[in-house]
This record gives C-alpha cells, sequence and structure tokens, in this order.
C-alpha cells in the first residue's frame, strides 16, 4: 500500500486538541463496525500527513470514489459534517422502528451492478444482504392502475394489453430507451476499465441529449394516458415530462429494469455503513462531524482543507460531495473565483421533498402488493408537475411500505410507511410552525392509498425540506442537485486536482448516478497523478 507523504502542513494555527471526537448526538442506525474515534495520538492526522485524496461527504458519491481509492490503496479520508455516514441514503431507528430518511430503492445491486463491484473490490460483498423488488412499483392513475414489474418483457405484455392500439409505439419506445441506456452502460462499464472511456459522448445519447421526456416519448407514443404511465417517475426527478431530461428520466426509467430496483436489507444505511468499513479496512480513514469550511485554491491547484473546528488537511486531490453553493470556496481570496466562475449557479436546483414517516400496527394491503406506490389524481402531468403546488394537490403522492419486501424494519405485525410530498424549489413557508399540520394533512393523503392507517398510527414524525437541509447541507434540501433539464449544466473550475461528485456533478443525480461520478472520478484521479 502506498504510504502518506510526511510533509510538514503548512498552516500552524490549529489547535490539535479539537481533534479529540466529541460523540455523537445523534448516533448511527448501525455504525460503522469499526469504532476508530478521531483521537488525539492515534490518528494519523495528528502527526503531518498529506493524503493522497481528502473526501469532503459521504453521500454515495463520496463514498463511492473513497472506496475505489482505498482499495487500490491509496491513502484517503473522507471528513463528514453529520453524525453518521451517506448523506441521503441515512436510515434512522424510533423504538423498533427502522426508517430510510430519503432514498426509497436503488439501482447498482445486481452482479454486475456499481455498488456490487466497488464491494467487491473492497472484499465485502457478501455481507450485503439485497431484496429485489418486484414489482418495482404500482401507479394508480383515476380509474387505472399499472403495476410496473421488474421484467421489462412482462410490463411491456402489460402495457400492450392496456394500451392494444399502442404495442408497435410501446416496443419502439422501449427500444430506443433501451439503446439509449446501452450507450449510458458502456459508459459506466468503461469507467472500470478503461479510464477514458466516460469522456466520450456515445452516438444515441448525443442524439437525444438535447430533448425532453415528453419529446423523446412523442417519437413513438400517441395516447396521452399511455405517456401519463411512462412518465410516472417524473415525480422522482420533481419535474414535468415536458421540463425533464430525456437522458436523465431514460436512465432512472431503464436502471431499475436493467439493473434491477433494491433496498438493502435493515435499511439503506447499512450500504453506507459497510462502505465505511470497507474503506477503513483497506486503510482509508472516516471521520464523521468534520464539517469543512474551506477548500484552498493555491497556485491553480487545490492544496488543503479546513474544517469548521479548526483542522486542516493537507492533500494531493481534493474530492468535494458537497453542495457547491456552499461557501466551501468562498473564503479564499481570489484564486477561489476561478472555481465559482466554472460553476453553474445560475441554473435552477432540484425540487426538496417534505416526507411523513409513520409505523402503523396491523397488516397492510398496498396495490398490487407493490411497496412502492405513486399517486396521481390526473394524466395531464406537465399539469400537475409544472409547477407542483405543494399540499394542494389533495390527491397525489408517493408512497413506500418498505416492510412489505423487508419485515425487519419494524416488528412483526407492524409496518413503516414513507410518504413524499413533492415540494418545489423556492416554494416558501415557514416550515417550523406549519410542520405538524402539513404532516396531518400528508397523512390525511396517504389515507386514500392505504384506507384506515390513521387509526392504527403507532408513531409519526416529519421532515421539511429544512430538515433535509441540516443533514446534508444540499441547500433547501435539493433532492437532486441541480434542475434535470436538458441544459443540465456543466462544471468547468479547471483545477486539475478537484473533483465534484454526486448529484451536483455532471451525472446527474440519484445514487446510481452519483455513485458512478465517485468511481470516475477516483478512476481519473490514479491515472492523473497518483
Ligand atoms: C426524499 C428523497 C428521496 C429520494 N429517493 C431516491 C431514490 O429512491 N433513489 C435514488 O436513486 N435517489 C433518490 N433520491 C436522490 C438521491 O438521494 C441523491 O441524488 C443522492 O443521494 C445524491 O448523492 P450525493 O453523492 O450527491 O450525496 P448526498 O446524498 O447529497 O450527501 C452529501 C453528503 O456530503 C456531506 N456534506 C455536505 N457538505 C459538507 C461539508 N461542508 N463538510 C463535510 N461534509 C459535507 C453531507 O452531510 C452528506 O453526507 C432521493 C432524494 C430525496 C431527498
Amino acid at each position: 500500500m502506498r504510504q502518506p507523504h510526511h510533509l510538514p502542513i503548512p498552516w500552524t494555527g490549529v489547535d490539535r486538541r479539537r481533534t479529540v471526537h466529541r460523540g455523537g448526538v445523534l448516533p448511527s442506525l448501525h455504525g460503522p463496525s469499526s469504532s476508530r474515534s478521531a483521537s488525539v495520538g492515534r490518528s494519523p492526522w495528528g502527526t503531518a500527513v498529506t493524503w493522497d485524496a481528502v473526501v469532503v461527504g459521504s453521500g454515495p458519491g463520496g463514498l463511492s470514489c473513497a472506496a475505489i481509492l482505498a482499495a487500490e490503496g491509496r491513502k484517503v479520508v473522507v471528513l463528514e459534517q453529520g453524525a453518521s455516514p451517506g448523506g441521503y441514503l441515512a436510515s434512522f431507528r424510533r423504538g423498533r422502528y427502522i426508517f430510510d430518511a430519503a432514498v426509497d430503492c436503488i439501482a447498482g445491486l445486481d452482479p454486475g451492478g456499481i455498488f456490487t463491484r466497488i464491494l467487491k473490490e473492497l472484499g465485502i460483498d457478501e455481507k450485503l444482504q439485497r431484496i429485489r423488488l418486484d414489482p418495482i412499483r404500482v401507479s394508480l392513475f383515476p380509474g387505472l392502475t399499472v403495476r410496473v414489474d421488474a421484467r421489462l418483457e412482462e410490463y411491456i405484455e402489460r402495457l400492450v394489453r392496456l394500451f392494444p392500439a399502442e404495442r408497435k409505439g410501446i416496443e419502439d419506445h422501449f427500444r430506443r430507451a433501451g439503446e439509449m441506456y446501452d450507450d449510458l452502460e458502456s459508459m459506466t462499464s468503461d469507467v472500470f476499465g478503461e479510464p477514458d472511456g466516460a469522456t466520450r459522448l456515445p452516438a444515441v445519447l448525443g442524439l437525444y441529449r438535447d430533448l425532453s421526456y415528453s419529446e423523446f416519448l412523442g417519437c413513438d407514443i400517441r395516447d396521452r394516458r399511455l405517456a401519463a404511465v411512462l412518465s410516472d417517475r417524473c415525480p422522482f426527478l420533481g419535474l414535468s415530462p415536458r421540463r425533464v431530461s430525456a437522458v436523465r428520466m431514460v436512465s432512472l426509467v431503464m436502471s431499475y429494469f436493467r439493473s434491477g430496483a433494491f433496498r438493502p436489507a435493515g435499511g439503506h444505511q447499512r450500504l453506507a455503513d459497510l462502505l465505511v468499513d470497507g474503506i477503513r479496512n483497506k486503510g482509508g480513514e472516516f471521520l464523521s462531524r468534520k464539517a469543512v469550511k474551506t477548500i484552498f485554491v493555491e497556485g491553480g491547484r487545490c492544496t488543503r482543507v479546513l474544517t469548521e473546528d479548526g483542522d486542516e488537511f493537507t492533500a494531493r486531490h481534493v474530492v468535494s460531495n458537497a453542495d457547491p453553493h456552499e461557501t466551501l470556496y468562498r473564503r479564499n481570496g481570489d484564486e477561489s473565483q476561478r472555481v465559482l466562475a466554472g460553476m453553474p449557479f445560475d441554473h435552477r436546483v432540484s425540487p426538496s421533498f417534505f416526507v411523513l414517516y409513520a409505523a402503523i400496527s396491523g397488516g397492510v394491503s398496498p396495490p398490487e402488493g407493490a411497496s412502492s406506490i405513486g399517486a396521481f389524481d390526473r394524466f395531464d402531468l406537465d399539469a400537475l408537475l409544472n409547477p407542483y403546488l405543494p399540499f394542494r394537490e389533495t390527491e397525489s403522492l408517493g408512497i413506500s411500505v418498505p416492510t412489505v419486501t423487508d419485515p425487519s424494519l419494524a416488528p412483526e405485525g407492524h409496518h413503516v410507511v414513507i410518504a413524499h410530498e413533492l415540494v418545489p424549489a423556492g416554494f416558501s413557508v415557514d416550515w417550523n410552525r406549519a410542520k405538524d399540520a402539513l404532516a396531518k394533512q400528508l397523512l390525511r393523503k396517504a389515507e386514500r392509498v392505504l384506507p384506515g392507517m390513521s387509526a392504527r398510527l403507532v408513531h409519526f414524525e416529519a421532515a421539511t425540506p429544512l430538515t433535509l437541509a441540516r443533514y446534508t447541507r444540499n441547500h433547501g434540501g435539493a433532492a437532486f442537485g441541480w434542475e434535470q433539464t436538458p441544459e443540465f449544466p456543466r462544471l468547468r473550475h479547471g483545477i486539475p486536482n478537484l473533483y465534484q461528485v454526486g448529484h451536483w456533478s455532471e451525472t446527474g443525480s440519484g445514487v446510481l448516478a452519483a455513485a458512478w461520478s465517485g468511481v470516475r472520478a477516483a478512476k481519473r484521479m490514479m491515472k492523473d497523478t497518483l
């Protein structure tokens, strides 16, 4: 394994006593099994160390990057502002119930999937128990219930039965989407093999990258009800079919058919904790409650990062998994202006969510036995989502009952129910005052999908966009980074050893894309100079 370079830290105003681990107010749900603390004397940063890479933030993007670097023997440290790793992968416990704070399900856990490959590189793949969802979900429209089968062929047959006149359109649509996804997949596998691969834009992707999803659907689909059914994932990106990027939507929809929709048994936190265990086992470090305040840019390169509690980490490469709207580069004089100028701050940010976490006693009978349900009060999703009026739409919402597939999340005979209400960026309300009333409103909505649940409520609480922002520092609680339109921005800061990963990077939003950005950054880094 490569050792860190022992260079003096060029900044001496650090009170090393502050590195003493203060313990967690909010304990991690499971906690990485190795409980190394950041105490003076044991920690490598207590001596003068230059890390191969400092990773700011432990969302799926940061952890994936750190995992690949650690597996390759690079000296890497992950600095996380929160009490536990994972960002939006976080789960939390209330009594005997486990709730996923944000993420419902992810792709990339199939045998060839990106997380499986990362876990294999760390030598710990067999430690993660996976639950594959079938159906992936069910979508409820007025007078129409559509089960989204895990196998694409079955789903296509189902759609053909529902819309027989559209047989050819349905087949052509999925052939076209499949070709686009082939390109995306080839870029992902290139990244594992050949680091240069991800820089070229394959032909089919190039063809559709300027299209909205509704334009893409328009290539083959005529029936507006069918178009709505095929757009049932748009709320996940928070945009109407007319505004959302075709590439982003196809990538989201097809990833679940190709790679499967999964939940780690015991909650998504398991995946984050396992990645941290793997990073540590390979000699890397993970430090919680280490918020990075400033990334220093000096002489055209990132040189070091400073944490809010006054610790400094010198690094050959800096990976930021943090929202670039954060002040990470701002307090750093003229040179940081170059980084800021390369960030597309004029592009809008994605929406957030108001999330209801409920536990109920007794059984549930979700439609089609699905653990993930999308409910829509109309077929015109452009009218519904452009703009979405939170808490005014009485019927539309996303709801999941993860205990349908993973009973370990609640005591026997009980269920966990999580409901999501989309909150567009810029929507303003006094969340602290309105929270309780809005939670009850969302509960009433959820009743329409799971009748009688209010009467069997054992626990309920809610997270507002402010809560999401507090736990992840995605400002406004942005769920998906930049708004995922075809005009999706490019980051051009020109700092050779600074890598933006996660959903604020160019690979787009969602856990899978975030992980891909992390792997890509790690591979580029190793090719460049490590
Ligand atoms: C309610 C909700 C539901 C979702 N459902 C799904 C889903 O079902 N499937 C899916 O694929 N995606 C889903 N998403 C989107 C997905 O969660 C995100 O796109 C993804 O997590 C982004 O990953 P990331 O790597 O950018 O890191 P994030 O998850 O955004 O985490 C960033 C991390 O960096 C840390 N950090 C930030 N600033 C600092 C700092 N200054 N110093 C140190 N650490 C810092 C944060 O604490 C956090 O741990 C959902 C999002 C939300 C909000």
